[in-house]
């Protein structure tokens, strides 16, 4: 598949990315290509001839009556997204990090310099923030999440996640905000205070949690115990969502992991793969992309099964392809130990090198924050509008220019491995939601008849796709 689409100028300068399909139906990758303008949420399916016409069209700017223009017409987006103005008193999601120490040394931990700093972040701090934070003088919105998690194992300081909970629920109530919280933990300290403190505060639980006992035990250690917290929290009506670490050793095991929940975790709703970012591990580029390919191939067989069982099994990735964003994330304020805020809870400990640079302000003595809006704004602007890379990327609309802190563990080589992947698990979304279409089988016939050249447009905007010929 092409890196770029600048061999079809026309199309892209028009927001309209040709993408080899062929491969989809059985044919040569270049047989067939998926014509996708991800800003009008449609698609079609062209034969290189059909390209061809469809390009000299959009490359002559021609308002032509013939089909090609026709279709054409209705592929070219009315606008594109305005790039916003990143303001760093805007921001609707809050990370805590309220300590750096933890009980596990997990094998990929990107956070284990950090677990002999016995930092706690005080009250006193989080409570002046969440003020700031909620605080309906701040922001139109009415719609905040504050996440709970690591740096460390956040459940060894529950004192000030516990306060920071119930401070935090009370506070949004009285000045008519939706907050969602979340307190992701590696499972290994649980007690009933937290699991009342949790459901009363409706705080979804995040586990993070390998499923199978060989994986976890090699990967995290103390399978037993974490299960039977879960098992706790599922018993107390709670629904953590199980966060699993993917690498190499559990890439090819996907499946087994959602048949293993299904069979013996009742109750779990949720599953969010995460695969790992491990430049120890994964040092190669050829490395890197057999990760990736093995993740694409188990990954959309694990979410069919999961679909299935009645557990929602998703990555990242898997969520690009029904939003339109310019940047990877919206950024965060990422509260830390000594009251300093980055924009990002990777990169969240003073001792990681990349810290000074993804920190863009601390809570002053008068107890708000304030902010470098340089430095914010330099952070902010590593987005598709900026980056010259994503220009011509049918991507570049879901995919939003990549994640920062991505950006900052994996040199050039490796980061455009992870564009392939990106690239990839793209493509294959889009194309598997056309599969799911009631004319799919019609589809597959009519791509493989001799004398093909265009099939119908379909819509991109729903997840079950249907076509509007
Ligand atoms: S539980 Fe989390 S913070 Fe602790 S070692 Fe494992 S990955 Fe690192
Ligand atoms: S960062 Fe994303 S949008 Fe940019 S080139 Fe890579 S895959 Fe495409």
């Amino acid at each position: 598949m092409s890196a770029t689409n600048s061999i079809w100028p026309g199309l892209s300068r028009a927001g309209v990315y040709p993408v080899p399909a062929g491969d989809w139906f059985g044919l040569p990758g270049h047989a067939v290509f998926m014509v996708y303008s991800p800003l009008a949420y449609k698609l079609i399916f062209v034969s290189p001839d059909g390209l061809d016409s469809l390009e000299t069209v959009a490359l002559n700017r021609i308002h032509s009556p013939e089909p090609a223009g026709e279709v054409l017409k209705q592929l070219i987006p009315a606008t594109e997204p305005q790039k916003p103005v990143y303001d760093p008193n805007k921001i609707t999601k809050l990370s805590v990090i309220p300590n750096y120490d933890c009980n596990f040394s997990c094998s990929y931990c990107y956070a284990a310099g950090s677990h002999s700093d016995q930092s706690r972040l005080p009250f006193s701090v989080l409570k002046d923030m969440l003020d700031w934070f909620i605080d309906p003088q701040r922001l139109a919105s009415r719609d905040l999440f504050i996440s709970f998690l690591g740096g460390g194992e956040p459940a060894l300081a529950w004192d000030v996640v516990r306060a920071g909970i119930e401070y935090a629920r009370k506070r949004s109530r009285a000045k008519g905000f939706r907050l969602g919280i979340g307190f992701t933990t590696n499972g290994s300290v649980l007690n009933q205070q937290m699991l009342d403190v949790l459901k009363a505060s409706f705080v979804t639980p995040g586990v993070s949690f390998e499923v199978l006992e060989d994986v976890q035990n090699l990967q995290r250690g103390n399978y037993r115990l974490v299960r039977e917290n879960i098992f706790r929290m599922l018993d107390y009506g709670l629904h953590p969502l199980i966060k699993p670490n993917i690498t190499s050793a559990n890439v090819s095991r996907l499946v087994e992991m959602v048949e293993h929940l299904s069979g013996h975790f009742p109750g779990v709703r949720q599953v969010k793969l995460q695969p790992v970012d491990d430049p120890q591990q994964l040092d190669t580029p050829e490395k890197l992309r057999k990760f990736y390919n093995d993740f694409i191939d188990n990954y959309f067989r694990a979410r069919e099964l999961g679909l299935k069982s009645g557990i929602d099994v998703y990555c990242l990735n898997g969520l690009f392809t029904d939003a339109i964003s310019g940047r990877f994330c919206e950024g965060e304020y990422c509260l830390v130990p000594d009251g300093r805020i980055t924009v990002c809870h990777r990169v969240s400990w003073p001792g990681d090198p990349d810290f000074g640079g993804f920190c863009y302000g601390r809570l002053s003595a008068n107890g708000k924050p304030s902010f470098d809006e340089t430095a914010f704004s330099s952070l902010m602007n590593y987005d598709a509008f900026n980056r010259e890379a994503c220009q011509n990327c049918f991507a570049r609309w879901h995919c939003g220019g990549g994640c920062l802190a991505q950006a900052s563990v994996y040199r050039p080589e490796m980061l455009d491995e992870v564009c392939r992947f990106t690239r990839e698990f793209t493509r294959q979304s889009l194309l598997r939601k056309v599969k799911s279409a009631a004319d799919a089988e019609k589809l597959q016939c009519l791509v493989q008849q001799p004398g093909f050249w265009m099939s119908g447009v379909f819509s991109t905007a729903a997840p079950a796709y249907e076509t509007n010929q």
